[in-house]
């Protein structure tokens, strides 16, 4: 059963019209009641008066015409129905055919009625849901912290919404709506700026206004805002005559992102101050990679700025050292692989600068995307670099002679074996040198000519050497030197070479030549020796026999 009470409450005049149209049939049939039930958009009844809940629902239910309660469906030409129509009598009576005609005519008329109704009710419908659309529109608006704006640009007026005015802390009537008032609450350091960018907009200038500038608040506080427009009318001549607009309050998107600024001036402050470079570096898991930041110590090691190696990574590469290149490359690999530190001291040879040594650090760490990001920093180490060079020259180097000294050239030694006993197709020899009668140079010169003599001695030796070779100084005026990929013969003519050129050039003290002599013990360095001291021992062993011979001779083990 449909209930008796429309859901639409229709309030209309049509509705009253309705009221008064049954009221007018019952009286014209003289029935006892007289009904009108709409259905569909017109959902709807409407009863002549003195029908109480009851009877309306007895009323109804009758679904056919009967001596009592005739039914009149009221059906559109198309065949829509729109609703019934119900006349009672009591006690029963029958119609005649002047009275069939009359009802049909109410028929019609409450039809078109009911039609009426019914598009009013959905034109209220429509109404109502597009209220109800605005209010929800309206409470976003507000909950956004957005207030709304419109200007009648020839008229100087300027509406604002409450949640406008809301926003700066005004109660609806506390504000005035003219333009002149509303530029009086832009920051005076912002107000050139909103000025000219509203006048860009209206000129047409631009598609829209959209400017952030600070609003001052009814305490007298300023607000971040920012606000949005757009001309909607203009006039023939492209004049503007209203515009529209919102105004968001950003206040605390701008706190954050000042305060999103101050960490990142602090971090590059920082960092531009710590001598060398801080950078991150990302390696994209396509192998793309750049660098993401860079501080401005860049400038002093790689002669290239911060903006530069942002831009393009690749030229950081290009200019590590070509000795080097790979192991940067290589290192960096591993270190995205493995996720291992990177460590690495390589040089930067930068056109027109000094070769710059760099010690590089940094730690991987592998992002969600597949990236890799290191943050690390890279170090300028050149004098570092220097002084290890100093003292290693230092540690490994005689002083007077400038050869290698015992301990260094043992370590070459050792290393000629080992490279031996990896190719046993390959050959060394080594020979032992020990000047002849060198402490009478000494007791009849001085130690400072016995110095010259070792230097001199030396010096020869060093003419005579190969790239592979190696000389050093055992100690005393010992020396001895290791010639690789050298038989025994070549050993012999080394020696010989030695000799003849000790002879050829005798120092000279005091305008008058002292001659040097040599003897030489030579044996050849086995990939099958044990030891290096092995072998040494045997040149040893043939140098005592040189020195027993007569001395200024060559032997072989
Ligand atoms: P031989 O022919 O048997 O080799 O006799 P030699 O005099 O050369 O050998 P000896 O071992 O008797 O003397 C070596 C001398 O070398 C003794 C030492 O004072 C001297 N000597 C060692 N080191 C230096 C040095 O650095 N400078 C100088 N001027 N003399 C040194
Ligand atoms: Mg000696
Ligand atoms: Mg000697």
């Amino acid at each position: 059963m449909q209930p008796l009470c429309s859901v639409n409450a229709p309030t209309s005049a049509n509705d009253e019209r309705l009221d008064g149209f049954v009221r007018l049939l019952s009286r014209y049939f003289d029935s006892a009641a007289a009904l009108v039930f709409g259905v569909g958009a017109a959902r709807h009844i409407w009863a002549s008066p003195g029908l109480g809940d009851a009877r309306l629902a007895r009323f109804i239910d009758t679904r056919e015409t009967s001596p009592t309660t005739l039914v009149w469906p009221l059906q559109m030409q198309e065949g829509v129905r729109l609703g019934t129509l119900y006349l009672h009598f009591d006690p029963p009576r029958t119609l005649d055919a002047k009275q069939h005609e009359a009802l049909q005519d109410f028929a019609a008329l409450a039809l078109d009625l009911l039609a009426r109704e019914a598009q009013e009710a959905r034109q209220r419908h429509e109404v109502a849901a597009l209220h109800a659309s605005e209010r929800r529109m309206a409470l976003a608006i507000a909950g956004s912290g957005t207030g709304i704006w419109d200007r009648d640009i020839t008229t100087g007026d300027i509406h604002y919404s409450s949640s406008w005015k809301a926003l700066l802390g005004y109660a609806d009537h506390e504000i005035g709506n003219r333009i002149e008032e509303s530029y009086t609450r832009v920051h005076p350091a912002d107000l050139n700026y909103v000025r000219a960018t509203i006048q860009a907009h209206l000129d047409q200038r631009t598609d829209a206004y959209e400017v952030e500038h600070r609003l001052r608040c009814r305490d007298g506080q300023y607000k971040w805002v920012c606000s949005r427009g757009k001309v909607v009318e203009r006039d023939m001549h492209g004049k503007p005559l209203r515009m529209i607009g919102t105004t968001t309050d950003i206040t605390a998107m701008r706190r954050l992102s000042d305060q999103v600024q101050q960490t990142a001036a602090l971090m590059t402050d920082l960092t531009n101050e710590i001598p060398g470079m801080v950078f991150q570096f990302r390696r994209q898991a396509d192998g793309t990679s750049a660098f993401t930041y860079v501080s401005a110590g860049a400038q002093a090691i790689c002669g290239l700025s911060a903006m530069q190696l942002m831009q393009d990574a690749q030229a950081l590469t290009a200019i590590v050292h070509p000795d080097d290149r790979m192991a940067f490359i290589d290192s960096l690999q591993l270190s995205a692989e493995e996720l291992t530190d990177w460590y690495l001291e390589f040089r930067v040879q930068v056109p027109g600068r000094e070769i710059v040594w760099c010690q590089g650090e940094a730690c991987p760490r592998r992002e969600e995307d597949g990236s890799v990001v290191w943050h690390g920093f890279m170090t300028d180490v050149t004098e570092r670099k220097q002084i290890e060079a100093e003292l290693q020259a230092f540690a490994t180097t005689d002083f007077l002679t400038q050869l290698a000294n015992r301990r260094h050239f043992m370590r070459q030694l050792e290393a000629e074996l080992a490279r031996l006993q990896r190719s046993t197709e390959q050959s060394a020899a080594i020979l032992m040198f020990d000047l002849d009668y060198f402490k009478t140079i000494n007791d009849r010169w001085g130690h400072n000519v016995g110095d010259q003599a070792l230097r001199h001695f030396a010096a020869i030796l060093c003419t005579q050497l190969r790239k592979t070779d190696t000389a050093g100084r055992l100690g005393g005026e010992e020396f001895a030197v290791v010639l690789s990929e050298a038989d025994l013969d070549q050993a012999m003519h080394f020696a010989t070479r030695i000799q003849n050129e000790l002879a050829k050039a005798p120092i000279m003290h005091a305008g008058e030549p002292i001659f040097l002599a040599v003897s030489v013990g030579i044996s050849s360095l086995n990939a099958s020796d044990a030891s290096v001291e092995a072998a040494l021992s045997r040149s040893d062993i043939a140098l005592y026999c040189a020195k027993r011979g007569g001395r200024n001779r060559i032997e072989h083990h």
